[in-house]
């Protein structure tokens, strides 16, 4: 188990991570998940010992403060590869058994099943230089894994290839990592890659680490705004929750998931008064309590029935098209917002449409 206690990193007297602290269980799959900037590489650098930090980063409790790089027991994967461009295929995978003085019988042995797990069986003898990028990924992948590490250390190992072999490469991705039940921490920018990747995801912003937390839990409920438009929130509104059903000002929907402790605190932080008129309101707020509900653009869908409002934008997506709507005539105090159609639906700038809500785009801010 991973443990990184208060950790800082400092640059030119600016800290580029702060205090940072989170943990990564044996088996677990981590996302590390911020905007460009926010000091996600450097606090993997620090995990790696490959920058001066203060706090602690500790293996099942020992601190591995005096351990340097190498001894750590970790595999590094980066952006690009690194492979060594004077090996083959092979020669890059052993490196780390052979180091480790693994007899070649078994480096052979091990270098086959690892190309076998990274879907290249066959590809030992391949000039590294003749890769495509999504191969060579797929090699430093494999070369970080032979000396069977403790601990995996991705950083953007996706994010220099382009967008479908991004996503194909992600879903094999976690093939690999499930197989070969490597504790891993991944550093990306790109919420679908951790979605798609990770058990746990920490939010980092400027330097702290914002939120922690199990994906679907973090995803459902970030800890504040913007965390919240971090991960895809685009309109922010009042609300009120009642034995698991939230309302706002676009009407109810049942979240069996929403936090029990909101449940119990009335009239907490946000203001109910915009709530009260969404179409399934239930009274006054007498058992209900005051939430920030937290909308992604596919939370309001066009559709028969819901909230008017006028379309202002349109773009396609693959398989949608989004859509900004002026609904400041029909919910006083929010002006546009953003919202998804049907491809078959269609929606032009000017069109009257009608948004209802759907409970998958819906979450519950703080
Ligand atoms: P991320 O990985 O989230 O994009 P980084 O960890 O690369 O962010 O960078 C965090 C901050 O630290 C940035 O402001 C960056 O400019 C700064 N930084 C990163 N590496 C160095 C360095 N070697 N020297 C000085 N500043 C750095």
């Amino acid at each position: 188990m991973l443990t990184v206690d208060r950790v800082t990193v400092t640059y030119d007297r600016t800290p580029a991570v702060r205090d940072a602290s989170l943990e990564i269980a044996d088996g677990e799959v981590l996302a590390l998940l911020g905007p460009s900037g926010s000091g996600k590489s450097t606090l993997l650098r620090a995990i790696a010992g490959l920058e001066p930090a203060t706090g602690a980063v500790r293996w099942d409790g020992d601190d591995l403060a005096g351990v340097p790089v190498h001894r750590r027991g970790f595999g590094l994967v980066f952006q690009d590869g690194q492979l060594f461009p004077h090996r083959d295929v092979a020669g890059n995978i052993a490196f780390g058994p052979r180091m480790q003085g693994t007899p070649p019988a078994d480096r052979e042995r091990r270098v086959a099943e690892l190309l076998d797990l990274v879907g290249l069986a066959g590809y030992e003898r391949r000039p590294v230089t003749e890769l495509s990028g999504g191969e060579a990924q797929r090699v430093a992948l494999a070369r970080a894994l032979a000396p069977r590490p403790r601990l995996l250390l991705l950083d953007e190992p996706l994010s220099g290839l382009d967008a479908e072999l991004r996503e194909s490469l992600a879903l094999d991705l976690v093939g690999v990592l499930r197989r070969a039940k490597t504790t891993t921490l991944l550093v990306t920018h790109d919420q679908e890659e951790a979605f798609t990747l990770a058990d746990r995801l920490a939010v980092l912003d400027d330097g702290h680490v914002r939120q922690s937390g199990d994906v679907v839990d973090v995803w459902r409920a970030p800890a504040d705004e913007r965390v919240a438009r971090f991960l895809g929130v685009t309109t922010v509104l009042s609300g009120e929750l009642v034995d698991g059903r939230v309302s706002c000002p676009f009407g109810s929907v049942d979240l069996p998931w929403a936090p029990a402790g909101a449940a119990s605190s009335t009239g907490a932080a946000a203001s109910t008064g915009a709530a009260s008129t969404g179409t399934g309101s239930r009274g006054s707020g007498s058992s209900g309590a005051a939430v920030t509900v937290g909308l992604r653009p596919h939370a309001l869908r066009v559709a028969a029935d819901g909230v008017p409002g006028e379309v202002v934008t349109r773009a396609r997506r693959r398989d949608h098209t989004r859509v900004t709507v002026d609904v400041s005539a029909s919910v006083p105090g929010v002006s546009t917002v953003d919202a998804v159609a049907a491809m078959s639906e269609t929606v032009r700038p000017g069109d009257e449409v009608r948004l209802a809500l759907d409970p998958d785009g819906v979450a519950i801010v703080g």
